[in-house]
């Protein structure tokens, strides 16, 4: 039976073979242990990236095509069919995978919507190779020499290196779209190769400042505080008169930084913090820095929390690169040593606070851990506690954070005990047994 192209779903499917193979070599699909195609319509880029990674997720929208795409692969025990709309994926399932390639030739129509929910952090995706308009690419990549730099190049690109491929012409597409379209890659920016700032506030300010372009920034941006707005200029180095095109996206993230008052360069916690040193039945036996607790392995204590939400969601954290111990892992929604005399419940809450910004109003425990390598020489109670969010994490401790199904957790933290702080394995492993 003939198919007829819906344009509501944005299909135009690509004939050129050579173009749909250099699309997927794209990728780098070889041998990666989960790499999804959205929206694959009649199999054209799917063709040149089957029996490649491990496995291969097909997500596709339209019925018709899902099915045929099923019948297709039915015998493919690597290839999974997804009838699904890619705006709203879950792809929290995916984090057990270890890294997900992304790859499609988006439809138009919301194309800009699937690569926003596929790449706006916490995400598991590393690698993402999208077919867009070209004029989209071309704001997606842009720096601040170019016409189409503004609030998108800036917003992605704090998060993520954009590459700008190369340029697809109309003819190889049945139907014509009316415009060029263009293919970029996606991969995520250093950890570090920019300073920490609020995601919140940097979001609001780019927004506003980019909000009428060809207005003055003074006259955009929100109230500044720290000495107004003749004190930041200065501090950016950037005239009174500049728009917001007229600044680098290391300048927008200084910008954040002002208004949350955030001078000092970026450092990880204070080595003369005071700790209570323990003896093996964990009595207090004495007082050191953080510094000489860590480096000659002394016992002391710390607290971890639980925070679900009315789902019976956890909410995970991923740490910051600052951390001395277990940079960029994923960990227990917030954690920390107690302080000279402190408890472990007044711990819990100043954690929730210090970390989440959040008020607890009070945390349950849940179990102790015993101090042994694994936990870091820490005597850990595992203490539980409800909130809905949102979290307002501080940038400095958290690199992101989200909620998850405990069954997701369980499933990634088997495949992968890597992802995850030792001490938080052991937290898991104790609450697990205690709620089976
Ligand atoms: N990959 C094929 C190719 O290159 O020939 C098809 C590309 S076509 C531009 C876009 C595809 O995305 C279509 O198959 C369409 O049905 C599908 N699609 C549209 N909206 C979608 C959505 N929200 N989620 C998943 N797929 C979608």
């Amino acid at each position: 039976m003939q198919f007829t192209a819906k344009k509501s779903l944005g299909q135009n499917f690509l004939q050129d073979q050579e173009v749909a193979r250099w699309i997927g070599d794209q990728v780098q699909p070889d041998d990666a242990p989960l790499v999804v195609e959205i929206g694959p319509g009649q199999g054209a880029l799917t063709h040149f990236l089957l029996g490649r990674p491990k496995k291969l997720v097909l997500v596709e929208k339209d019925d018709e095509l899902a099915d045929a795409l099923r019948i297709r692969f039915k015998d493919r025990t690597d290839v999974e069919l997804r009838r699904e709309d890619a705006t709203r994926l879950d792809m929290r399932p995916w984090y057990k995978h270890g890294g997900v390639k992304v790859v499609g030739n988006l439809p138009y129509s919301v194309g800009s919507e699937i690569l926003r929910v596929m790449t706006t952090p916490p995400t598991p995706v590393t690698c993402a190779v999208f077919m867009l308009q070209k004029e989209v690419c071309q704001r997606l990549a842009a720096t601040i020499d170019s016409d189409s730099y503004g609030a998108l190049s800036i917003l992605v690109q704090a998060d993520w290196n954009v590459e700008f491929l190369r340029v697809v012409g109309p003819e190889v597409f049945i139907p014509r779209p009316r415009v060029d379209s263009a293919v970029i890659r996606m991969t995520p920016r250093k950890p570090g190769s920019l300073p920490v700032c609020d995601r919140a506030i940097f979001h609001r300010l780019v927004r506003a400042g980019f909000s009428q372009r060809r207005k003055q920034l003074k006259n955009l941006l929100p109230e500044v505080p720290h000495g107004g707005w003749e004190a930041l200029a200065s501090s950016l180095k950037a005239s009174l008169t500049t728009r917001a095109e007229e600044l680098t996206l290391a300048q927008w993230v200084d910008m954040a930084r002002w208004y949350e008052g955030r001078r000092d360069a970026d450092k990880g916690q204070k080595a003369s913090e005071m700790f209570d040193v323990v003896n093996d039945a964990n009595e207090v036996i004495g007082q050191k820095t953080r510094g000489e607790v860590h480096a000659t392995g002394l016992k002391h204590r710390a607290v971890h929390v639980f925070v679900f939400n009315k789902h019976g969601d956890v909410y995970l954290q991923k740490r910051s690169h600052l951390k001395d111990v277990h940079p960029l892992v994923w960990d227990s929604s917030a954690a920390g040593h107690l302080d000279v005399g402190e408890s472990y419940a007044a711990c819990a809450l100043r954690e929730g606070k210090e970390e989440l910004g959040i008020d607890l109003e009070m945390t349950t425990k849940a179990a102790d851990i015993p101090a042994t390598e694994r936990t870091g020489m820490e005597f850990v109670e595992l203490h539980t506690a409800h909130h809905n969010g949102p979290m307002r994490y501080a940038p400095d401790e958290i690199d992101c954070g989200e909620w998850f199904k405990p069954a997701v957790v369980g499933e990634w933290v088997n495949t992968r005990p890597q992802d995850f702080a030792t001490g938080f394995i052991e937290c898991w492993r104790a609450w697990e047994a205690a709620n089976p």
